[in-house]
């Protein structure tokens, strides 16, 4: 469909976003799930097509409730307006206004009257130890809140780390038998967004395919969709150079810490943890904000049996061993061609703004190797 035939005033006036901003996310998670720019513009007529938001119940179980905080605090595109908007969201209980037996109440009639249409997202770990009685809500186990919520969805996205395998609560000794909702809806398929928190525009991403497309995007064997989760941190980070070059902070403060080095020798987990941080790092801010880019070493949080598991500075199990050939060489120096750093922004993009972080990563580490010599 051609630009102008689109009315973008719609989304305008109802999202708070510009049409620009709009249709740069679209394209965005259109080219990051491998589709054109048609995707981009059939995610835009579904989003402005208010029949299509799906009915959302969402439930929280044993965590923090990062995943909701971190979805309202994003700005750009104003991803609170965004989620609002693009679902009905009918129960949830971090921000429904009501509480207690009506606001149940609502929940159970809403599942009802979209019997099979509803969208079931669940955040935290369910108890499973003792028949649930961990964690109750309204007087429900969350065991039974799950089942009875699980049973007429017609899909399950489990968001957070907490949710998608356990999270913290499921770390050793582990008292409660926390485990994700895969492990207990065994009969179910159940798309995770792993992280602590997860990422917002992992979810965002992956409801808008949702809504567009009627079903949820391809995944990989722990239930990651693979748009988000399919490279390791290790192959998209803009330390790898100094990785391979044996160039290592050894201390927090060091000079090689001070030089921006790798991580790895702290207990960075980036080379066994599957996530798209370097690309679309945190908080909309830029600037290589995201944890290995601020100095600290990457705990693994979205990788089940690694994050809250692995002691934080014990050394990662290296997955890859070959150098990518989509990055600054080691040699590299300030003012060098940046066409190989373009490609490997492009080859790990989510979102456009990754193509100029990554660049701007790649000029930052052309000086570092300058200021080396
Ligand atoms: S070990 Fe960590 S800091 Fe070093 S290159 Fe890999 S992901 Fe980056
Ligand atoms: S860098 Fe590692 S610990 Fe930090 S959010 Fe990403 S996956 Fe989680």
């Amino acid at each position: 469909m051609a630009d102008n035939e689109f009315d973008f005033s719609a989304i305008e006036t109802r999202l708070g976003v510009s049409r620009r901003t709009f249709l740069k996310f679209c394209t965005g998670v259109a080219a990051s799930l491998g589709l054109g720019n048609n995707a981009a513009y059939a995610m835009a007529e579904a989003v402005a097509d208010r029949k299509k938001r799906p009915p959302v119940i969402w439930l929280h179980g044993q965590e923090c409730t990062g995943p909701t905080e971190a979805l309202l605090r994003s700005e750009q595109p104003s991803l609170e307006h965004l989620i609002l908007d693009l679902i009905s969201l009918d129960y949830h209980q971090t921000l429904d206004a009501g509480a207690g037996h009506r606001v149940e109440e609502i929940k159970r009639h809403a599942m009802q009257e979209h019997k099979g249409k509803y969208l079931l997202v669940v955040e935290g770990a369910i108890p499973l130890a003792q028949n649930g009685i961990f964690c109750k809500i309204g007087g429900q186990t969350m065991t039974d809140a799950t089942r009875e919520a699980a049973e007429h969805a017609a899909a399950i996205v489990a968001y957070g780390s907490c949710a998608s395998w356990g999270g913290v609560q499921s770390a050793s000794p582990n008292p409660t038998g926390a485990v994700g909702a895969p492990q207990f809806l065994t009969d179910k398929t159940v798309v995770t967004i792993p992280g602590c928190p997860p990422n917002p525009a992992n979810f965002i991403g992956t409801v808008l395919f949702f809504v567009t497309y009627g079903k949820l995007p391809p995944i990989d064997e722990k239930g990651r969709p693979k748009w988000a989760y399919g490279r390791l941190i290790h192959e998209n980070c803009y330390r790898r150079p100094h990785f391979d070059a044996g160039r290592f902070a050894t201390e927090f403060g060091d000079e090689g810490h001070r030089k921006g080095y790798c991580l790895y020798k702290l207990g960075c987990k980036g080379p066994e943890t599957y996530n798209n941080c370097p690309s679309l790092e945190f908080n909309n801010v830029g600037g290589g904000v995201w944890p290995i880019g601020v100095g600290h070493p990457c705990f693994g949080c979205s990788e089940q049996g690694t994050g809250f598991h692995k002691a934080l500075f014990s050394l990662s199990d290296v997955k890859t061993h070959t150098p990518p050939n989509a990055f600054p060489t080691i040699d590299a120096r300030e003012g060098a061609s940046s066409a190989t750093v373009a490609t490997a922004a492009v080859a790990g993009v989510a979102v456009g703004a990754a193509l100029g972080a990554s660049a701007v990563a790649g000029r930052k580490l052309g000086n570092r190797d300058a200021d080396q010599e």
